[in-house]
């Protein structure tokens, strides 16, 4: 609801009253440019099949910065009146709060990787420490163990960069699917 226009809000039992009433009136001009309609008509395909490179996605907006949290492909921002939707060369489709909430996924997803990597490494310098400390080279052994309290700092730092990420993107895929007021 928040990417279209409200004509009206009405009690359920108002309802059939005004559609009567709607259908009753002739619109002034088509709805639908036919360019709109042609676009509508690739949008379809594109969706169904893919291949949205082939089809023209490109002709539909411009270029935009942003890439698409999917596939990484560029992506082309479609303007209809006050909102704007953006699509992918192959395809994927957002409105801005849905394209906002998947970036929001992978910045989480990118912590939590990073995190895993900083683990491994604490337990590879730990290990590694230890095999040290069986051959008695004590010094370079304390070294490794340094490096691996490091990581595993850093690890701490990035989990909770990573919690709170996580709830700053359910908080934007709330507000997506939050009815507009
Ligand atoms: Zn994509």
């Amino acid at each position: 609801m928040q990417q279209v226009e409200i004509d009206h809000c009405l009690s359920v039992a108002a309802i059939g009253s005004l559609l009567q009433g709607l259908a009753m009136i002739r619109p002034k001009e088509p709805c639908e440019s036919p360019s709109d309609k042609e676009r509508m008509r690739k949008e379809i395909s594109i969706a169904a099949e893919g291949n949205a490179f082939e089809k023209g996605v490109t002709e539909f907006g411009d270029y935009t910065p942003f890439t698409c949290p999917e596939c990484d492909g560029v992506l082309i921002r479609i303007r209809e009146g006050a909102n704007s939707r953006y699509r992918c060369h192959t395809g994927h489709a957002y409105s801005g709060t849905s394209l906002l909430s998947g970036i929001a996924e992978r910045i989480e997803a990118g912590y939590w990787s990073v995190m895993r990597s900083l683990e491994e490494t604490a337990m590879l310098l730990d290990d590694m420490s230890g095999v040290l400390v069986a051959d008695e080279e004590n010094e370079i052994a304390s070294a490794l163990r340094k490096e691996a309290s490091l990581a595993k700092r850093q690890s701490k730092r990035i989990l909770a960069m990573a919690l709170e990420q996580g709830q700053a993107a359910t908080y934007v895929a709330a507000g997506a699917n939050k009815p507009k007021r």
